[in-house]
């Protein structure tokens, strides 16, 4: 018996190897960032998507187990979040509370905010309110994650423990912290829309997608966060995959520019420009950057042929 203990501690029910431990758990926090992205961020609070009961209820059981966060409270705190974004109200803005306090403790920020029930009331609209939200989901919060850790610990031992901590670190640090404070920080723009959201890098793969933050609060309803050919995002490559099994509906994507010959504006074109006014936008600056810096060019040259002129006078 308590041989038995000792190598159950050590080696747990599966005995694997340390390098088959570490992409089990990597495998693991990318679930469930998939599931944050497409369910909770784009399908919930944004409706940029509509998902089938399969994958959307694989979601909702699989973010109850690794992080125990209720669909209303997401749902409610980032929509306050594109509501009142970079002003006091903002649930977790770095430019209002500092960077240092929204990358080290945003999921407290988080938490905060869940817990004010007039967030609720005014942000939490449509997201789940069946059986299972009520007698589960949303009433036996810790249980989960409570259940995680025993399933870790019996497959891995004692290690176990350590591959839940990182599955439970995972969502504050990278959500909470890094797209919550980096993602309104640092980072470059593709558009320049009224807060100060920042893609963190081209390929959105680590934070399923999240890391386009500049784009997707310039298209808060797109299901797609990327917009440049050299961006990459992976939870919309999941919803691909998803919608070609019939599993989801894209309701929005960004819209394309269109660039043609010149025309006299009717109301297409108007509709058009408006639909496209970041991308416009973010062009004409550019345009207009390269012109201004030609025509200084050209000033300058003429200025220092003004000068050989005068030296030889
Ligand atoms: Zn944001
Ligand atoms: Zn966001
Ligand atoms: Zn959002």
């Amino acid at each position: 018996m308590h041989d038995g203990l000792i190598q159950w501690l050590a080696h747990g029910y599966l005995d694997w190897a340390w390098w088959q431990i570490v992409i089990f758990t990597l495998v693991m926090t990318h679930i469930t960032i998939a599931s944050v992205t497409i369910f909770l961020h784009r399908c919930q609070a944004h409706r940029a998507l509509d998902l089938h009961a399969i994958p959307s209820h694989f979601f909702r059981f699989w973010l109850w187990l690794t992080t125990g966060m209720v669909t209303k409270e997401w749902a409610s705190v980032h929509r306050k979040h594109h509501a009142k974004c970079e002003s006091v109200e903002d649930p977790h803005s770095p430019q209002v509370l500092g960077i240092d306090t929204v990358l080290l403790r945003g999921a407290e920020l988080y938490k905060v905010e869940a817990a004010k029930k007039e967030t609720l009331e005014k942000f939490g609209h449509g997201t789940p309110d069946d059986w299972i939200e009520h007698k589960l989901y949303s009433r036996f919060t810790w249980q989960g994650v409570g259940l995680m850790l025993i399933i870790d610990l019996f497959l891995f031992g004692a290690i176990g423990a350590t591959v839940w901590a990182v599955q439970m670190l995972w969502i504050p640090i990278t959500a909470a912290g890094v797209i919550n404070g980096i993602g309104h920080y640092w980072g470059y723009r593709n558009y320049d829309c009224e807060d100060a959201s920042t893609n963190i890098v081209p390929w959105g793969i680590l934070i399923g997608g999240e890391e386009l933050h500049n784009n997707h609060h310039t298209y808060a309803t797109s299901a797609k966060l990327s917009n440049k050919w050299y961006e990459f995002d992976i939870g919309w490559a999941y919803i691909c995959a998803l919608r070609s099994l019939g599993l989801a509906k894209v309701k929005k994507v960004p819209p394309k520019p269109i660039l043609s010959e010149v025309r006299p504006a009717d109301d297409k074109t108007l509709e058009a420009i408006i639909a496209n006014r970041y991308e416009i936008m973010a062009r004409y600056s550019k345009t207009l950057k390269r012109c201004i810096a030609n025509e200084f060019q050209h000033m300058q040259e003429f200025a220092s042929h003004l000068k050989d002129a005068r030296d030889w006078l």
